[in-house]
């Protein structure tokens, strides 16, 4: 015998009360999606905060982290709201990444243009191999280098404007053209050295045009190429026409000797190749580190 038990039969939904719900649910998904549309959560520890869209403006003062509206965007900055009297400037690019930074550093926020010397019908330097007549040309070797440099940069939180990403003819004005264009902070030309005859010479050697800012650039990144498995040539000015017509901090960079097999053996390794465009970025780093 079944004696104090309750059974409650809940009254299935009527058509209109469902809509209803449906309505309500649907509202509140669509308030939502308008309140945080435009908003974006800065955390002070690994976004750079500045007063102006680029990292040469002052820092703004930001104690924890917070969600702020977006009232504005310039130069791939974001301009957001902190509070009703005062806005700042964030790259835009780093509220976006998938792998966020860990700490900051001077390269978060910074744009910096890479210059893969040649490419396409303009094969550069380059190295004849007599053993197996093999030819090997100093586009491929820039643009390798460029790659590599391109990855640190970016894993650093900068933004990186390639001249070329792949093996295509680009003049050397569109490239002065693509970095002015793109209110970049650093251009960075890279080659490889040669000698009129085969293995005559050697040594890394990093150019400037302008004196001032791309002379201290070219001293940092230099520097970095003490105790090189090639030897460091240091700091020469050279008048090439990619630093000499940009108004911006421009070095170029010629990391070895092509037609020289002791440096070209380095040369081809991605280890070395790695290892120039660590140099390099830590370079950059350093000089920014000072303005
Ligand atoms: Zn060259």
């Amino acid at each position: 015998m079944l004696t104090g038990v309750i059974l409650i039969k809940s009254k299935p939904l009527n058509k209109s009360a469902l809509v209803g719900c449906t309505f309500i649910i649907l509202a509140i998904f669509i308030l939502s999606a308008l309140i945080y549309h435009d908003t974006i959560i800065i955390n002070p520890t690994t976004i750079p905060i500045k007063s102006g869209p680029g990292i040469n403006y002052s820092s703004v003062n930001m104690k924890q982290k917070k969600r702020v509206f977006i009232i504005g965007e310039r130069r791939n900055w974001y301009r957001i709201r902190l509070s009703d009297h005062q806005s700042a400037w964030v790259p835009s690019w780093l509220i976006h990444s998938k792998r966020p930074l860990n700490n900051q550093n001077h390269l978060a926020g910074a744009i910096i243009a890479i210059d893969p010397g040649h490419g396409g019908s303009d094969s550069g330097a380059e190295y004849k191999d007599d053993s197996d007549k093999s030819k090997y040309m100093e586009k491929t070797y820039t643009l390798k280098i460029a790659q590599s440099l391109a990855h640190q940069l970016e894993s650093s939180g900068a933004q990186v404007v390639m001249t070329r990403s792949t093996d295509k003819d680009v003049g050397l004005k569109e490239r002065v053209r693509i970095a002015e264009n793109d209110h970049v902070d650093c251009f960075v030309s890279l080659h490889l050295n040669s000698s009129p005859t085969q293995n005559e010479g050697s040594g890394i050697t990093t150019y400037y045009y302008h004196r001032g800012p791309s002379k201290q650039l070219a001293k940092k990144v230099s520097h970095q190429f003490k105790n090189f498995p090639i030897s460091n040539r240091g700091v020469e000015f050279g008048d090439f026409l990619v630093i000499r017509d940009t108004k911006l901090p421009s070095i170029l960079c010629e990391t070895g000797y092509v037609n020289t097999s002791k440096d070209f053996k380095l040369i081809r390794q991605s280890s070395f190749q790695k290892k120039a465009a660590h140099a390099i970025a830590k370079g950059i780093n350093l000089y920014l580190a000072n303005q």
